[in-house]
């Protein structure tokens, strides 16, 4: 039915796709195994930036897939990336502990009092006194809000719906008077960009499998890459599947 013959990359979600809080997809490992014998390379890509990709890998493993470290992107992880390749040295975050880790081991100071850029990202514990040395530090014009991603909610067990990163990135902006400058995560292609350059892989020879039209499939067409939507409300842009096993039938 569909001719995947050209491509060379499968790239999946993880929150909603891969697994479901704790709980790992049906035939989820099945669909790997046969993704990286057709298309030999595999991603995942995930717009958490409250864990290290350390600790999303150990989860990954502890749930019983063949995943590699290597293999892995999370925002936390794309974000020190993203300051490095822009010559950020100097920023203030807002968000957890293992957050401010990762941006520390790209040798940037995350607890700047002088930042060069303002490093929102999502906190599962966020509360409002985390705002606090913010509203003593004095912002200069030209620093930067950079944040993790703008998702009001995601998924977690059984089809229930926590909040997302979105509530915190309104309060910063409030507590700034200050727009989002640039939003690293999903939607947007850095999440993409950055591991595919390096894999020498084209966007028309990567799928992408997700289950947020918002997110995985505006940034899959946003880069030109295959949208694979899972999903009981079927769009005309992308490919559309009812669970993760159906593509066992389409690969
Ligand atoms: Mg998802």
């Amino acid at each position: 039915m569909y001719n995947f013959n050209n491509i060379k990359a499968a790239v999946f979600d993880l929150d909603g796709t891969i697994y479901f809080g704790s709980q790992l997809a049906y035939m989820a490992n099945d669909v790997i195994k046969k993704a990286r014998e057709k298309f030999k390379n595999i991603l995942f890509v995930t717009n958490n930036s409250a864990k290290s990709r350390m600790q999303i890998y150990e989860k990954l493993k502890k749930m019983g897939t063949d995943a590699e470290l290597s293999e892995l992107y999370t925002v936390s992880y794309i974000i020190p990336q993203y300051l490095k390749e822009n010559n950020y040295k100097e920023v203030f975050c807002i968000g957890t502990e293992d957050l401010k880790n990762e941006i520390r081991q790209n040798d940037i100071n995350p607890v700047s009092k002088t930042p060069q850029a303002i490093v929102t990202g999502f906190n599962p514990d966020f509360a409002l006194k985390d705002l606090n040395e913010l509203a003593n530090i004095k912002i200069d014009k030209s620093c930067k809000l950079i944040v993790a991603n703008k998702e009001r909610i995601y998924p977690v067990e059984n089809g229930y719906l926590n909040a997302g990163a979105a509530p915190i990135v309104g309060a910063v902006e409030n507590l700034l008077d200050k727009k989002t400058d640039i939003i690293i995560g999903k939607p947007n292609t850095e999440m993409l960009r950055i591991p595919l350059c390096k894999l020498d892989i084209d966007a028309e020879e990567v799928i992408l499998i997700g289950d947020s039209y918002e997110s995985d499939i505006v940034m899959a067409n946003n880069y030109g890459a295959q949208g694979i939507l899972i999903t009981k409300e079927p769009k005309n842009d992308c490919i559309c599947i009812k669970q993760l096993a159906d593509l066992l039938e389409i690969i």
